[in-house]
């Protein structure tokens, strides 16, 4: 393919091979948000540029140099969504979603930053994520916690480790602040160049770094949770409670503190020792304050979302990775006229007929030899066999392609039945 064109750097395509596991993925989260009462919400990938830099914040790596941001032909400024958050509460706002009620919600999608490409980081990438609102307390992030556990038992990813702080409230936060500064302020001509542009726009990120060379002095530096207000404090502590009564195991890293602007209190984030240096699979909080600054009245919230490439590269690790079954149950051949007229009309009755039936017709002619050889490669459990001699007898060949049985006839009536059982059988 090196003439033709190039795909976009970072950019992935998901192949047939792959997909099924990413299908699983899908059904297996939908499912557990759905036994949480989370519903789904879907929102547009472009939004207004000024959406994501008044949530996620100005001096966020995000918005200062991952956004892919563009005119369109009217002169607006609009930008691919790098995250869902935004656009969820854009959305909830201009719906009327938050008015005296209740939200529990989830989406999923393709996001966008322009980031370096590397193992586990992507141009366009996916996350799944979910939302509450209009809650305050800590039991809500408590569910939240909950229902990732068993999202990942379920998919067999019971190694995922929790850690957990909190931000307190923007007061308290302003306060940790101010003894950030003056605590890395000592620091200056150790820190890089990144780190010396945080301390005067953000310093909080700076604990977030990865440059080996800070880590003494990131690990030094002042902890948030002794700069709590009371009342976050006693949120974190129920928070905490809560999952000790569930036997949800979370490590407290007060070092934690998210590359977004928007969060208050809870910060939480999943992370593997499985995928070399993109170790977070899944990361979220609290953002009560997200709904406010973008012009709506106070409602608070929580949130988090799960990078799809990353837990997908993690389940690739396990011997046998859920997959959803996507080969066909049967693959019909057909050989010569009559056969291949009765043969389609066949083949739509029993897409009729037997529920969640997958039959693959063959197409294009060819010998027998040649189609069964298509039918194996498919992945098809059963051939079917039609020959212009079956036809007047309204009989068929079968062919177990997987079970090592004889090939044997079949009435055209019985094979509703046979199938049926078949595909039960395979337990589905
Ligand atoms: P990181 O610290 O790895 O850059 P982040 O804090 O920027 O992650 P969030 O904005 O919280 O990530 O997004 C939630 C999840 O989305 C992450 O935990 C990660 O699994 C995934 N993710 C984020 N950026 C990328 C990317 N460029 N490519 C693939 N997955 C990503
Ligand atoms: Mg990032």
């Amino acid at each position: 393919m090196s003439k033709g064109v190039q795909a976009v750097r970072g950019m992935n395509d998901i192949l047939p091979e792959e997909s099924p596991v990413w299908a699983q993925v899908e059904a297996t989260a939908r499912a557990v948000f759905e036994e949480y009462g989370y519903r789904e919400i879907r929102m547009p990938i472009v939004e207004k540029t000024e959406l994501f830099v008044r949530s996620i914040g100005e001096v966020t790596d995000v918005v200062e140099k991952e956004m892919y941001t563009f005119e369109d032909r009217s002169g607006d400024s609009l930008t691919l969504r790098p995250e869902g958050t935004a656009g969820c509460v854009r959305a909830g706002m201009s719906h009327g979603l938050f008015h005296n009620q209740v939200q529990r919600l989830w989406y999923q999608g393709p996001m966008f930053r322009h980031e370096r490409p590397q193992k586990g980081r992507y141009r366009q990438f996916h996350q799944m994520g979910v939302e509450a609102y209009g809650l305050e307390g800590p039991d809500i992030d408590a569910e939240m916690l909950l229902l990732t556990a068993r999202l990942f038992k379920r998919l067999g990813l019971g190694h995922l480790r929790l850690k957990l702080n909190s931000l307190g409230n923007p007061e308290a936060r302003q306060a940790y602040r101010k003894k950030l500064v003056d605590y890395f302020g000592q620091y200056r001509d150790r820190l890089d160049e990144d780190s010396l542009r945080r301390l005067e726009t953000n310093p909080l990120r700076i604990l977030d770094s990865k440059n080996p060379d800070l880590a003494d002095i990131i690990k030094q530096a002042p902890s948030i949770l002794d700069h709590l207000d009371e009342a976050s404090a006693a949120h974190f502590d129920t928070l905490k409670a809560r999952l000790d009564d569930q036997g949800l195991a979370y490590e407290v890293d007060p070092r934690l503190v998210r590359g977004l602007d928007y969060y208050s209190r809870t910060v939480f984030e999943w992370t593997t020792d499985r995928l070399g240096a993109q170790d977070a699979v899944c990361s979220g909080g609290r953002y009560d304050f997200l709904v406010s600054q973008l012009g709506g009245k106070h409602v608070p919230a929580v949130g988090w979302a799960l990078g799809m490439e990353r837990l997908i590269a993690l389940l690739s690790l396990a011997e046998a990775p859920p997959r959803r079954d996507v080969e066909p149950h049967v693959y019909l051949a057909m050989m010569g006229e009559a056969a291949e007229r009765e043969g389609w009309k066949l083949a739509e009755s029993l897409r009729d007929q037997v529920a969640d039936l997958r039959l693959t017709a063959h197409c294009g002619g060819g010998s027998f030899k040649s189609q069964l050889k298509k039918a194996d490669r498919s992945g098809a459990a059963i051939a079917l066999i039609l020959g212009e001699s079956e036809v007047g007898a309204r009989r068929i060949g079968v062919k177990p392609l997987r079970s090592g049985e004889e090939q044997f006839e079949a009435d055209w009536s019985a094979l509703p039945g046979l199938l049926h059982d078949r595909i039960q059988h395979n337990g589905e």
